[in-house]
């Protein structure tokens, strides 16, 4: 089987890494972050809170989720643009701390890979928690001013303080969060990626892979 993970918090040009690589390698790819909103999306169609532990546990293990490259589908419903809407956003943290959803997400990642015979999968545990013996983990980063303004310019309706304190409180939730913290694996490959352009990161992870197949 053959996996590579790709980790790193918001912004730092994850999405765009992996789907490239993937496309490169003729894997699968697998964007986990959107089956944590997709989650959250559930819990909040149906009312529910998201910070209330039991209703999250129980959505995680009960919803129907269609991951697909460019389109979500949660329970048959198309919530492609609302997984990534502020609503989500603002509760996504807490459904991704809780314990039981993290379990009942991390076996579909690895029922998801094992199916496929590998994939890239990107998040924020991949390379430490769900699949730590991975051919390659690559853990980017960048500047958290260049993080804020990436973002803020994919999402056209929010400015750019909301957009930089919102990922800042993510990225503190999702750091210090008791199980499955973001953190770089021992063995990751760390790329700054401030000030780079993502084309020459995907060259640079190519030939890295090249080389540990090659070696
Ligand atoms: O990657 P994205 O920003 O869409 O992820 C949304 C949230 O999902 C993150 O802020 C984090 O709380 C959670 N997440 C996680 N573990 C993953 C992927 C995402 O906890 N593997």
């Amino acid at each position: 089987m053959r996996v590579i993970a790709i980790d790193g918090p918001a912004g730092s040009g994850k999405s765009t890494v992996a789907r490239a690589l993937a496309a490169a390698l003729g894997l699968q790819y697998l964007d986990t972050g959107a089956m944590y909103r997709a989650v959250t999306f559930a819990v909040l169609r149906s009312g529910g809170d998201p910070g209330d532990p039991d209703t999250a546990a129980a959505t995680a293990r009960s919803v129907e989720l269609d991951i697909g490259l460019d389109r979500v589908l949660v329970d048959g419903f198309d919530a492609t643009l609302e997984i990534r809407g502020p609503e989500v956003t603002r509760a996504v943290s807490a459904v991704a701390a809780n314990p039981a959803v993290r379990r009942e997400l991390v076996a579909r990642q690895r029922e998801w890979a094992r199916q496929r015979g590998g994939g890239v999968l990107e998040g924020r545990d991949i390379g430490t928690v769900v699949f730590p013996d991975a051919e390659l983990k690559v853990y980017l980063t960048a500047d958290p001013a260049e993080r804020a303004r990436r973002r803020a310019k994919e999402v056209t309706d929010l400015d750019y303080e909301t957009v930089a304190a919102d990922l800042a409180r993510r990225d503190a939730l999702d750091s210090n969060r008791e199980v499955d913290p973001l953190m770089e694996a021992g063995d990751a490959v760390v790329v700054d990626t401030t000030g780079l352009d993502i084309e020459g990161v995907v060259t640079s992870v190519l030939a890295l892979l090249k080389e540990n197949t090659d070696g």
